[in-house]
């Protein structure tokens, strides 16, 4: 299949937008059911464990948003000519590594650096 960047952008920012939007609403459900009162989750089994979702919830959230932004700004960089050129060394980044994380913005010899 040939590497075609901005149909996988698209469908990328498509997927991640949903997930977003799924991570909200399983945000507010939990959110409803911890309620106004939250003072006593340490001796509420149920109350912690709410705790716990949330807390896991908004991981996921924020992973999800930071993936959107990587995604648009790939998008960004796609209409500037920039896309698949390493941000460190100005090097291909590779379709191998463009077709997995079409998002990537280091060549894997850069990002292995960290
Ligand atoms: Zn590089």
């Amino acid at each position: 299949m040939p590497l075609d960047p901005a149909a996988a952008l698209t469908a990328r920012a498509h997927e991640v937008t949903a997930r977003l939007a799924a991570l909200d609403a399983d945000l507010a459900v939990v959110r409803d059911a911890r309620g106004p009162e939250q003072s006593d989750d340490e001796h509420d089994p149920e109350g912690a464990t709410l705790a716990d979702d949330l807390a896991r919830l908004v991981g996921l959230r924020r992973a999800a948003a930071s993936e959107l932004a990587a995604v648009e700004a790939a998008q960004a960089r796609l209409s500037t000519g920039t896309y698949g050129v390493c941000e460190r060394c100005d090097g291909p980044i590779g379709a191998g590594r463009l077709a997995v994380r079409p998002a990537a913005v280091r060549c894997v010899a850069c990002a292995d650096l960290g």
